[in-house]
């Protein structure tokens, strides 16, 4: 694996307005360094300890997205410098991050994920508790949510990958026109990041394409 030929590569073919996170997790400092010398600087983890672990002795121009469902506990590690929250599925863990964003300071992007897999395992909401959610953290002044994230169901039936991000698109579209703040529809991965720039991505995340498979 040449990560930083991988990263070139990626960063070349995307369109412009399509913003790439390169998904580090379970990767080394090493691994991600490489991807950085290709000038990539937006990288994503699914777990908060991990990240902050990365954050603290990796280059600080950084910006770190947290990718993985997030337990609320877990938020105080990461609200000094995470940069998008992508995986926001309650209106428990949104107030949780404003109160810690709060206690820092600062306002914490987040997106909200939504449910668009036909498999049960994955997290999310549906589109009528994501715009309960928009409603409700209108209070919230120490977030700002960004946009939508989804993934798709695990499949090589792209007809139906296309469908579930169609699906997502409409939603973004629809609550777009209301609130002013969206500007991110974060959908795609490795195996259907082309499909998803298609349906109207404008954030990919893109882990095994740029650092080969994972072990664990
Ligand atoms: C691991 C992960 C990715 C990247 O997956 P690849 O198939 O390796 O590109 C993207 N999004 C989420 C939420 C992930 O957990």
């Amino acid at each position: 694996m040449n990560i930083k030929e991988n990263t070139l590569y990626l960063l070349n073919e995307l369109p412009i307005e399509v913003q790439l996170v390169a998904v580090s997790k379970t990767k080394s400092n090493m691994d991600i360094l490489e991807s950085y010398e290709a000038g990539q600087r937006i990288f994503g983890e699914n777990r908060v300890q991990e990240m902050t672990r990365k954050h603290e002795v990796l280059p600080k121009d950084i910006q770190w997205h947290m990718i993985g469902h997030v337990q609320s506990n877990k938020v105080k590690y990461m609200a000094p410098f995470v940069a998008l929250i992508h995986g926001v599925d309650s209106l428990k863990l949104l107030k949780e991050i404003n109160k810690q964003a709060l206690k820092n300071n600062r306002v914490i992007n987040c997106l909200l994920q939504v449910h668009i897999a036909k498999e049960s395992t994955k997290f999310g909401l549906s589109n009528m508790e994501c715009i309960e959610a928009l409603t409700a953290a209108e209070s919230l002044k120490n977030i700002t949510i960004k946009g939508l994230m989804g993934m798709a169901t695990f499949t090589d039936d792209h007809n139906q990958v296309g469908q579930e991000f169609d699906g997502l698109k409409q939603l973004y579209d629809q609550l777009a026109k209301k609130y002013s703040k969206f500007e991110i529809l974060s959908m795609g991965m490795s195996g259907d990041y082309q499909i998803a720039i298609d349906k109207g991505s404008n954030m990919i995340r893109v882990g095994s394409k740029i650092f080969g498979e994972r072990n664990y």
